[in-house]
């Protein structure tokens, strides 16, 4: 199983393939945002050091980052999902030294419909899941269809925020997409399509078996 990057803007569908990638081929999904936002809930010393970051809609900086990133890392892991890193070069370079990847793969999705995507966006504050208001997807009593438990705004999905997670993208992520083509392992994909389509795309083009 091959270990994959996903890069995109906030809103592009990562966490929604790499969900789809888990369930239907069993990749592992490490998702960045949520191992920083574990360290803040838990009020450790990297997640005291990192929440003003978070709560601007800043990137994090690298030190950080690698703390949390590095002991994951290492050269024999397979069938891994990076979601959320690398978003710097320095992570981009930080990365290819520990571990081999596949393919990078750019959901591409206009600025303007990434700001009305994470402005209706609604997550369970148990499992993460993610809904979207804009697809009908959350149930009147505005609970989680998996766990039961209430759906809330992000912390990060307000305007000001998100203005600032989309100026990082441009300013910081877009590096990195270059990165991957520069060693011919970037794959694009319109992120407006339908997320069961993008997961069949990827399937084709990754050339996945079903697990038996
Ligand atoms: P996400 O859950 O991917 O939208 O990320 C939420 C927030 O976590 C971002 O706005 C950043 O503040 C921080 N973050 C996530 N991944 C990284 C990263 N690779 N480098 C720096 N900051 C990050």
């Amino acid at each position: 199983m091959p270990n994959l990057v996903l890069l995109g803007i906030q809103g592009s569908g990562k966490g929604t393939q790499a969900y789809l990638l888990k369930k239907n081929y069993g990749f592992d999904h490490l998702n960045i945002g949520s191992l920083l936002r574990e360290e803040m809930k838990k009020k450790t010393d990297i997640g005291n050091d990192i929440k003003e970051y978070m709560l601007k809609g800043d990137l994090v900086p690298d030190k950080y980052i690698f703390s949390l990133v590095g002991p994951i890392l290492h050269d024999n892991l397979k069938g891994v999902i990076l979601d959320g890193f690398p978003r710097t070069l320095k992570q981009a370079e930080f990365l290819e030294k520990r571990m081999p990847v596949r393919c990078a793969i750019y959901f591409e999705l206009d600025d303007k419909i990434a700001k009305e995507r994470l402005s209706h966006r609604r997550v369970c504050q148990n499992c993460q899941q993610n809904y979207n208001l804009l697809l009908n997807d959350v149930k009147k009593d505005n609970k989680c269809s998996k766990c039961g438990n209430p759906l809330e705004l992000r912390m990060d999905d307000n305007s000001e925020a998100i203005n600032r997670r989309i100026a990082a993208f441009h300013d910081e992520t877009k590096p990195v997409i270059e990165f991957f083509k520069d060693r011919d392992s970037l794959i694009t994909i319109p992120a407006t399509k339908k997320p069961e389509q993008i997961h069949q795309e990827i399937v084709y083009i990754l050339g996945l078996a079903k697990p038996a």
